[in-house]
C-alpha cells in the first residue's frame, strides 16, 4: 500500500460527545485538500461509547484507523501510539475535542511543503478556557522556558506537524516520561510556528484535571532539566552562610552572658535546615523514582486491538520501532 501524503493523529478519552462532529469536520477538510491521507484516532482506554463509535466510523472509511489501548495510559502515550503508527509523509497531532482546528492545518502544510520539518500551531488567543487555566498555564511555559536548555516555543502545545523524518526521530526516543513537545523541539530540524486563535472545546469536559496537569507539568521539568537538583548545592551554600553568621553572633552573645532567649532563634534555624532538606529530599525522590521507572524498560503502552491497520504486535518495545526507522529512512 502507498503512504499517505498526510496523517492525523487523534488522541481520544472518553469523547462519545464529539465524535460525530469530529468525523463531520474531519471529512469537511480533509475533502478539501488535495493529499492522499489517513486519520490514526488512538482510544486511550475510554469506558463510555467512544470505542464502538470509532470502530464503527472506521467499519465505514478504511482510511481511518484506530488503535485502541487497553487501558488509560494517558494523551502522551496516545500520541506516542500514533507516531509509532502513522505513516504519512507529513504527521499531525490535534485533540479531538475540536479546539485544534483541522482548518490551521492547511496552513501548516503550506509550511512543509515550503520545507519546514516541524510546523507548531500557537495560540494567540485561548477561548472559553477558565482564567486559572490560562494564567497557570503562562506561568509554566515561562517557568519551563526558564529550565529547560533546548529552546521550547511559548504558549504552544501538540498540536503540530511533523516531517517523516521528524517522526522516524520520535520513534526511537523510548523515554517512559514523556513531553512530546519537547523532544519534538530536541530533535531539531526546521521549526515554525503558525499563529491559531484556540475555540472552545466543542462539548464535553476537559480529561485535563488539576491533577493530571501537574503531573504532566513536573514530567516536563524533570525530563529536561536537573537545574531543581543543583538546587541542593545552592540551598547548602545559603544556608551554611547563614549557619556561620548565626554562629558568630551566638558566640557573641554568650560571651556577653545574653545566652538564655536563644530559644526562638534555634527553633528557626531548626526549622528552616529541616524544610530545605525535606524539600531537596523530595526532589531527590522524583528523579530516583523515574530513574526506577527507566530501568524496567516496560512498552510504554499496551494495544488492545486496531481496526485498519496491520496486526500490531500488541506492545511497543524499546528496540523495534528504532529498528523500523532506520530501515525506512
Ligand atoms: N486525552 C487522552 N487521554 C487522557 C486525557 C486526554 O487521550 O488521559 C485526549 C482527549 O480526548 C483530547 C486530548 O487528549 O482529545 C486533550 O485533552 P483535553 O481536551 O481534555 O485537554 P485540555 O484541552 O483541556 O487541556
Ligand atoms: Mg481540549
Amino acid at each position: 500500500m502507498q503512504r499517505p501524503a498526510l496523517s492525523l493523529i487523534i488522541p481520544v478519552y472518553n469523547e462519545e460527545a464529539i465524535i460525530a462532529e469530529l468525523d463531520r469536520r474531519l471529512k469537511a477538510f480533509l475533502s478539501e485538500i488535495d493529499e492522499t491521507w489517513e486519520v490514526v484516532f488512538i482510544d486511550d482506554g475510554s469506558r463510555d461509547r467512544t470505542s464502538e463509535m470509532l470502530n464503527e466510523l472506521a467499519a465505514a472509511e478504511p482510511r481511518y484507523k484506530v488503535i485502541s489501548f487497553s487501558r488509560n495510559f494517558g494523551h502522551q502515550l496516545a500520541i506516542t501510539a500514533g507516531m509509532d503508527r502513522a505513516e504519512g509523509d507529513a504527521v499531525v497531532i490535534m485533540d479531538a475535542d475540536l479546539q485544534d482546528p483541522p482548518e490551521v492545518v492547511t496552513e501548516m502544510i503550506a509550511k512543509w511543503r515550503e520545507g519546514y520539518d516541524v510546523v507548531y500551531g500557537q495560540r494567540s488567543v485561548r477561548h472559553g478556557e477558565s482564567v486559572f487555566k490560562r494564567a497557570t498555564a503562562a506561568a509554566f511555559y515561562r517557568l519551563l522556558r526558564a529550565l529547560l536548555p533546548i529552546e521550547i516555543p511559548l504558549d504552544t502545545g501538540d498540536f503540530r506537524l511533523m516531517s517523516r523524518r521528524v517522526v522516524l526521530s520520535m520513534r526511537a526516543l523510548r523515554e517512559q516520561h514523556r513531553f512530546v513537545r519537547a523532544m519534538v523541539s530536541w530533535v531539531g530540524f526546521k521549526q515554525t510556528a503558525v499563529r491559531y486563535e484556540r475555540p472552545e472545546r466543542f462539548a464535553g469536559e476537559t480529561k485535563y484535571p488539576l491533577r493530571k496537569m501537574l503531573r504532566f507539568a513536573i514530567d516536563g521539568i524533570t525530563s529536561f532539566s536537573i537545574i531543581p537538583l543543583r538546587l541542593a548545592t545552592w540551598l547548602g551554600l545559603f544556608s551554611g552562610v547563614v549557619a556561620i553568621v548565626t554562629s558568630g553572633w551566638a558566640v557573641y552573645a554568650a560571651v556577653a552572658g545574653e545566652t538564655v532567649p536563644g530559644w526562638a532563634t534555634i527553633m528557626i534555624a531548626v526549622a528552616l535546615a529541616a524544610s530545605a532538606q525535606l524539600i531537596m529530599t523530595g526532589i531527590l525522590g522524583e528523579y530516583i523514582g523515574r530513574i526506577y521507572e527507566e530501568v524496567k524498560r516496560r512498552p510504554l503502552y499496551v494495544v488492545g486491538e486496531t481496526q485498519n491497520l496491520p496486526p500490531a504486535d500488541g506492545t511497543s518495545t524499546a528496540a523495534e520501532p528504532a529498528a523500523v526507522a532506520s530501515q525506512e529512512s
